[in-house]
């Protein structure tokens, strides 16, 4: 299949890209570089653009026979969402309904979506599946929440195929070693962790223990950036036989406390990390950890490193010797 990657320069796109090309997909990477990193296309063909100018989408897929689009677009930081909701729903939902309107115009009607489990805000249940409730607590869950929404009602008036895979915490690197996870500036816990490790950046901050959880650290279900792109590949092959919009839960079903992953790090790394404890952050639910019954029952997904210190391994093996 020819697939356009929407968002492929970035940590989880690009390990998509790869994943497609050695499935024997061809890829086209769109992305305006704002956080990705030309390096991590690789030799995929990359076309610089934005989903907020609708002539940069239309003539991206007026330049082959797509497929599908699979989109990795968007903004993700829950803090930087609460101060910046307006990027977040300009950039998530506006860039979101653009790329419909060009797919649409394409007559490319087949779409696997990036979503996240901020869709559902307070967790009600240990674990959280399909059937739980909608109801984001921050700007970037909602903003992800409404794309999902319009990808529904784009179903029901335009005949989109869509699956929108809702990752609980994406983790770890390929193991070649060519592309992992490098923002600037880095806000997620595991390449923090890391960081400090290796005695980067500006000292290792564990935000909150005084959390209702075993020791008082949020917990997160950690899911590895290659298990990943395996559910978009399997989302892909779903779509070809099954109209409407469809929504998966991702993650291991287990869940780790900052402390206990800053443990599992020290065990990787092979000597002790040095944090402080500091303020809650806003907007952090305190457990988010997945139910993939749906996703291992009807897609076929079956994750591979369910284990977080192998999740860690792998980061560890990206952080020693970064490519960008
Ligand atoms: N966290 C932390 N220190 C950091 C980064 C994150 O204590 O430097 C905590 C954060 O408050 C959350 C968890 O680690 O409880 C996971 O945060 P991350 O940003 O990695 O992912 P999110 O769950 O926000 O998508």
């Amino acid at each position: 299949m020819r697939v356009l990657v929407c968002g492929g320069a970035g940590y989880i796109g690009s390990h998509m890209v790869r994943r497609l090309r050695a499935a024997g997909h061809v890829a086209t990477v769109f992305d305006n570089l704002s956080t990705g990193h030309r390096a991590a296309v690789g030799d995929a063909q990359l076309v610089v653009g934005d989903l907020r100018r609708q002539a940069d989408l239309e003539a991206v897929l007026a330049g082959d026979r797509f497929d599908a689009v699979m989109h990795f677009c968007a903004r993700s930081l829950v803090g930087e969402s609460v101060m910046q909701p307006y990027d977040y729903y300009d950039n998530n939902v506006v860039g979101t309904l653009n790329l419909l309107q060009a797919m649409r115009t394409a007559g490319v009607d087949r779409l696997v979506f990036s979503s996240t489990a901020a869709v559902f805000g307070l967790p009600q249940a240990d674990r959280i599946d399909e059937t739980h409730p909608i109801a984001p607590i921050n700007p970037y869950g909602a903003s992800k929440a409404m794309a999902e929404r319009i990808l529904a009602d784009a179903a029901v008036a335009y005949g989109l195929r869509s699956v929108a895979l809702r990752y609980f915490n994406a983790a770890g690197a390929t193991p070649s070693g060519e592309i992992g996870e490098s923002h600037d500036p880095e806000t997620h816990l595991i390449p923090n962790v890391l960081r400090a490790a290796l005695g980067q950046g500006a000292g290792l901050k564990v935000f909150g223990n005084d959390y209702p959880t075993h020791d008082g650290t949020c917990i997160r279900d950690y899911v590895h950036v290659d298990d990943l792109a395996s559910a978009h590949l399997a989302a892909l092959e779903y779509l070809q036989t099954q109209p409407g919009a469809h929504s998966f839960n991702l993650g291991n079903g287990n869940g780790f406390s900052v402390l206990e992953v800053i443990e599992a790090a020290v065990r990787v790394a092979g000597h002790s990390i040095p944090y402080t404890i500091e303020e809650r952050r806003s907007g952090d639910p305190d457990v988010l950890v997945a139910s993939s019954e749906r996703a291992r029952s009807v897609l076929g997904w079956h994750p591979r490193s369910a284990d977080i210190e192998a999740i860690i391994a792998s980061a560890w093996r990206w952080h020693r010797s970064p490519r960008y």
